[in-house]
């Protein structure tokens, strides 16, 4: 049997689907990477050897370097792809389900933020706990795509 993950872009106008087993999922520190996803690091899930789609929509590309071309959402701004001439890897948080993949390796250490090694250190706190200081957060509607493919989108209320 093959295994079928999906995913898509937090406003649902792209979509992508992968028939196989993704292999080698990372992230990455470079400052390229950071940049790109507005983040400490970027995680990716490599899709060479699968049978990779996209389902819905068409991501725009940005050209980040010579060899190197950034898929993302041009509606919603989701960092989206990393497109190399070695493959293709996907960002892992915009898999329906990302806890299908953890990471087993690290680029771009050179980069690597000190702080980062430390992040589970921290206090926690979970957003019910946020709602004394911002009471709104009890009563957000999301509008992002739900984690599963869906017939049409948006949807219609
Ligand atoms: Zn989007
Ligand atoms: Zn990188």
């Amino acid at each position: 049997m093959t295994n079928t993950y999906a995913g898509g872009c937090q406003c649902g106008a792209i979509r992508f689907r992968v028939r196989g087993e993704p292999r080698d999922s990372s992230i990455c520190h470079c400052r390229m990477c950071q940049k790109a996803f507005g983040a400490y690091y970027a995680p990716f899930v490599s899709v060479r050897g699968t049978d990779f789609e996209w389902t819905r929509g068409q991501r725009k590309i940005f050209r980040s370097s010579n060899f190197v071309e950034r898929g993302f959402c041009a509606d919603c701004g989701t960092p989206l792809t990393y497109e190399a001439p070695d493959g293709i890897a996907i960002a892992a948080g915009t898999f329906d389900d990302p806890s299908a993949f953890p990471p087993v390796v690290q680029y771009g250490i050179e980069a690597k933020i000190d702080f980062v090694d430390h992040l589970h250190e921290l206090p926690g706190h979970s957003t019910d706990e946020d709602a004394e200081a911002a009471p709104f957060v009890l009563e957000i509607e999301s509008y992002q795509h739900p984690d599963h493919d869906t017939e049409t989108w948006p949807e219609v209320r």
